[in-house]
C-alpha cells in the first residue's frame, strides 16, 4: 500500500467511535505502514502523544493539506491483535461497502463503563424425584409458594433468580429458607460454568472418543497440512451424528498444542447445553462461550479475556468470529449452511467469508462442516479451492427413516381437503396408540405468499427470474396482484389456472395456531404442545418446551423451524412436513436449497433412538427435484441440479448478486436516486456482461415512513460488483447523500 497520508482512528475505546484523522507519512515511514499498525501521533490543540490505528494509506487529501500533521512513529510490537481487528473492519468496508464506523462497531465489542451486574441463579440442590416429593409435601402443608418453586426445579433445575422472584411469585425469604434447608443453592456468576460440579454424572458419558478411520484420516490431513506450512479451507460433509463434533474438538486439541487457538462457530439455536458439556469435559476453563443473552459489558468482558489469553477456545455464534485471539490457529463453522451466518444489518457480511480473510491474515486454517453444505462451499470444494472430507456412517446408531412423499393433488382428487393427508392422518393415529412421539414441521421460513394451483400443482412465477411471485391484496382482501421481488414485475391475481384451468388457485394459507386446533379436534386425547414465535417470546419457553416434550409431557409437537434444531428426542417415530412448498415457493433464488436443508434435517429427526422413524413429506409438487432427493436423502444429486439452475439464471455461486437499497423519506427523491445508480451502474460497466433487474419499489415499500427502493446487478465475477459499489459509493459520496440511505448486500439471502 502506496501514498502519502494515513488515515488514522484515534481513540477506540469509547462508545462513539471516532471518525478516522488524516496525517501526514513522514520520509521515515514511507513504506513502512500497513493498515492495522499502531502508531503515535499528536492529537488535538495541545498535541498530546496518543496511540491510533493506520485505517488507509492513500494519496487522495481530505482535508487541508497545510493543516495537516505528521505521523511520530510506529508503536513498537506493530500489528497487535486489536489492529488485525481493525484491518478486518477495513476489509469489511470494502467488500461490502458500509461506513468504517458500522464496521468497526461490527469487529469491536462496544466498551460501555456498566455497572457489574451480578446475575443470580437458584439452582436444584436435590434430584428431581426428591423434589418431586418435597414439592407435594410442601403444598400438602399449604406452603405453595415452596412447593411452586420445588415443582418448577423438579424439571428445569436452574432457574434465573428474577423469573423465580417475579413469574413464579416466591419471596426472597422463601427462598432463603430453602437454601438453608439445604434443597437450594443460590449462585451469582456465569450460569453455564456454575451448572457443570452438579452434572458431573453426565460429564461421565463424554469421555473423549476412539476416532474412527475416517475421522482419523480427516484430523491427520488438516494437521499434516498445517504442520507443513499449508493453510486450507476444508469441508467436511457428515449427517448429524456422524462424529462432526469429535473431529472439531479433536483438531482444537492439536491446535491447542501447537500453542495456537481457536474459533467454533455454531448458530446460537444449535448450541446446545450438551455441546457446551462436552467441551467443557475436553478443555476445561480454557473454554469461554458467547451468545446473545450476553449484555455488552459482558461480551467486551470476554473479548478481554482473550486477548489476555486467559481462554484459548471460543464457541458461539457470528459474532465469536471477532474474538481478539493473538494466537489463532483454526477457525471452524458447524453447520456452515446456516443462514445466521449471514448479517441482516449494516455491513451484511457472510461470517463464512470473513473467517477466510481473517485465517488468511492470521495464518490459520478454517474448516466448515455440514449435513447438507451450502451451494456455495461446495460449489468451491468441486473447483479444488475447498478440500472436501466426508463422514458417512452414523456413530451414535438409529437407521435413517423411511420417507413417504404424499402428493396433495391427489388428496384433493378423492375429496380429502384437510391439512392432513391420508397416511399422515392414519400414522398419527397410529404413533398416539403406540404412545410414541410425533413432530409436526410448517415450514414457513421465508414464506412469501405464493400462488399454487391445488389440482395441477402449478406455481404462478416471475418469467424474467424463474421464481414464485408473490400476492399482494388490498386491505379489503379483494384485488390481488402478484409481484416479483427481484424484478417487480406485476400482474392481476388469478381466478383460474394457466395450467389446468381449474378455480382451485389460491394464495397458500396455514399456520401452526390452526394446525394445533385442528389435532384438538380430530385426536381430542392427544397431549399437543406449539412452538413458533408466539409460544416462545418469553425467556427460557423455547427450552421449556422443548423439554417438556422430550420429558414425554406431551405426543405431539406442532411447530416451525425452530424445532428441527439440535435436540434429540429418542420417542420421536413419526416427523410429518406438512407444506413442503411453503419454502419451495419462497420468492428467491435459494428456495430450493432451503427446502432440500429444511427437509432433510426435519428427515433426520425421526428414528433417533432405538425406533425405527417415518417421515411423510407432503407436497403439491413431489416432482420438484428439491423434494425428490431430500426424500432419498441424497445431497449429491440435489447439489447437480441446483446448480444448474443457479448457472441457467445466472445466481450464485455460479454467478454474483448485488442489491442495492435505496431509502428515503422522501418517495420521489427515492426512486430517482435509485434510477440514477441504476442508470450510472449500467453506463460505465454495461460493457461487461452485467445484469440490471430494476429498479422497483421494494417488497416492502415502505418501513417507519421510509421508503425502499431496490435494483439488483448480476455479474460472473464478484471483483466487477464491488468496482461497481466503489463507484456507486463514489457518487454517494460527491452528491453528500447521507451515507446510511443507500445500503449494498452481496449474494443476498433474503428478500427486500
Ligand atoms: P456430529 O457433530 O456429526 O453430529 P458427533 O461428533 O456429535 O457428530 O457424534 C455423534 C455421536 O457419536 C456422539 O454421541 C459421539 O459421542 C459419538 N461418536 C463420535 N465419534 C465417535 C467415535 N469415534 N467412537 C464412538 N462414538 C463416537
Ligand atoms: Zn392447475
Ligand atoms: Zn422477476
Amino acid at each position: 500500500m502506496t501514498g502519502r497520508f494515513a488515515n488514522i482512528i484515534v481513540d477506540i475505546s469509547h462508545e462513539k467511535v471516532d471518525r478516522p484523522f488524516q496525517y501526514r507519512i513522514p520520509e521515515k515511514l514511507m513504506g513502512k505502514l500497513t493498515v492495522g499498525m499502531a502508531v503515535i501521533i499528536p492529537f488535538g490543540r495541545g498535541n498530546k502523544r496518543m496511540k491510533g490505528y493506520v485505517m488507509e494509506i492513500t494519496d487522495r487529501v481530505e482535508y487541508d493539506e497545510k493543516k495537516l500533521k505528521y505521523i511520530d512513529s510506529i508503536v513498537k510490537d506493530g500489528v497487535s491483535a486489536q489492529g488485525d481487528s481493525l484491518r478486518l473492519a477495513w476489509w469489511i468496508r470494502e467488500n461490502y461497502g458500509s461506513t468504517m464506523i458500522a464496521a468497526l462497531k461490527t469487529v469491536l465489542p462496544v466498551k460501555q463503563k456498566l455497572k457489574q451486574v451480578v446475575k443470580k441463579t437458584v439452582i436444584c440442590k436435590a434430584d428431581m424425584n426428591t423434589a418431586m416429593a418435597k414439592a407435594e409435601e410442601f403444598a400438602k402443608k399449604h406452603q405453595n409458594a415452596k412447593a411452586r418453586l420445588m415443582k418448577e426445579l423438579a424439571t428445569q433445575p436452574t432457574l434465573p433468580y428474577t423469573l423465580v422472584t417475579s413469574k413464579l411469585n416466591v419471596t426472597n425469604q422463601t427462598i432463603q429458607a430453602l437454601e438453608k434447608a439445604g434443597l437450594v443453592e443460590i449462585q451469582a456468576e456465569d450460569t453455564y460454568r456454575n451448572v457443570l460440579p452438579g452434572m458431573m454424572a453426565e460429564l461421565d458419558g463424554w469421555k473423549k472418543k476412539q476416532l474412527s478411520e475416517s475421522q482419523r484420516t480427516i484430523v491427520m490431513s488438516i494437521m499434516k497440512d498445517y504442520k507443513t506450512g499449508i493453510r486450507s479451507t476444508y469441508l467436511i460433509h457428515g449427517v448429524t451424528g456422524s462424529g462432526k463434533t469429535e473431529v472439531y474438538m479433536e483438531l482444537i486439541e492439536q491446535m491447542l498444542n501447537e500453542g495456537r487457538q481457536a474459533i467454533m462457530l455454531i448458530p446460537e439455536i444449535a448450541l446446545t447445553y450438551q455441546t457446551l458439556v462436552r467441551f467443557y469435559q475436553r478443555f476445561g476453563d480454557r473454554v469461554s462461550v458467547m451468545n446473545s443473552r450476553l449484555s455488552a459489558g459482558e461480551r467486551s468482558d470476554q473479548y478481554e479475556r482473550a486477548a489476555q489469553g486467559d481462554i484459548d477456545i471460543m464457541i458461539g455464534p457470528r459474532s465469536a468470529l471477532f474474538t481478539p485471539f493473538e494466537r489463532l490457529g483454526l477457525v471452524i463453522i458447524d453447520e456452515e449452511h446456516e443462514n445466521s451466518y449471514k448479517s441482516e444489518s449494516m455491513p451484511k457480511y457472510h461470517a463464512r467469508e470473513v473467517a477466510g480473510e481473517l485465517c488468511q491474515m492470521k495464518n490459520a486454517s478454517l474448516v466448515l462442516g455440514s449435513a447438507t453444505p451450502s451451494i456455495e462451499s461446495y460449489y468451491r470444494a468441486k473447483k479444488g479451492e475447498i478440500q472436501l472430507f466426508t463422514l458417512k456412517e452414523r456413530l451414535a446408531g438409529g437407521q435413517l427413516p423411511r420417507v413417504y412423499v404424499e402428493d396433495l393433488r391427489d388428496e384433493l382428487k378423492t375429496g380429502n381437503r384437510s391439512i392432513f393427508s391420508r397416511r399422515l392422518y392414519s400414522l398419527i393415529a397410529d404413533r398416539l396408540q403406540k404412545r410414541e412421539q410425533t413432530i409436526l414441521f410448517l415450514n414457513r421460513r421465508g414464506y412469501a405468499g405464493f400462488v399454487s394451483c391445488r389440482a395441477c400443482g402449478h406455481v404462478m412465477k416471475c418469467p424474467h427470474c424463474d421464481v414464485s411471485l408473490s400476492e399482494h391484496t388490498d386491505r379489503f382482501q379483494k384485488n390481488s396482484k402478484l409481484v416479483c421481488h427481484y424484478c417487480g414485475y406485476m400482474m392481476p391475481g388469478v381466478t383460474n389456472c394457466p395450467q389446468c384451468g381449474s378455480k382451485y388457485i389460491l394464495g397458500f394459507r396455514a399456520g401452526t395456531q390452526q394446525i394445533e386446533e385442528l389435532l384438538h379436534k380430530e385426536f381430542p386425547a392427544a397431549r399437543v404442545l406449539r412452538m413458533d414465535a408466539d409460544t416462545t417470546k418469553t425467556k427460557n419457553s423455547y427450552e421449556q418446551i422443548l423439554s417438556q416434550f422430550a420429558n414425554e409431557g406431551a405426543d405431539i409437537l406442532v411447530g416451525t423451524q425452530m424445532i428441527v434444531k439440535g435436540h434429540d428426542f429418542a420417542k420421536v417415530t413419526l416427523v410429518g412436513i406438512l407444506a413442503a412448498d411453503m419454502s419451495l415457493h419462497a420468492g428467491d433464488y435459494r428456495a430450493g436449497e432451503r427446502t432440500f436443508q429444511l427437509l432433510t434435517q426435519a428427515a433426520g429427526r425421526a428414528g433417533r433412538g432405538a425406533l425405527p422413524g417415518e417421515v411423510v413429506i407432503q407436497t403439491y409438487q413431489p416432482e420438484h427435484y428439491a423434494v425428490v432427493h431430500a426424500a432419498n436423502q441424497d445431497y449429491e444429486h440435489f447439489y447437480a441440479d441446483e446448480i444448474a439452475y443457479r448457472d441457467i439464471m445466472m445466481y450464485p455461486p455460479a454467478a454474483h448478486m448485488m442489491a442495492v437499497l435505496v431509502l428515503s423519506d422522501n418517495e420521489k427523491l427515492g426512486a430517482e436516486q435509485a434510477d440514477m445508480l441504476a442508470a450510472q451502474a449500467k453506463r460505465q460497466f454495461g460493457d461487461q456482461r452485467l445484469v440490471l433487474i430494476g429498479p422497483t419499489e421494494a417488497c416492502i415499500g415502505k418501513i417507519n415512513d421510509i421508503y425502499r427502493y431496490i435494483f439488483y446487478i448480476k455479474h460472473r465475477e464478484y471483483q466487477v460488483l464491488t468496482a461497481v459499489k466503489d463507484a456507486l459509493e463514489q457518487t454517494i459520496h460527491a452528491m453528500e447523500w447521507n451515507a446510511d440511505s443507500v445500503q449494498f448486500d452481496f449474494d443476498p439471502m433474503n428478500n427486500y
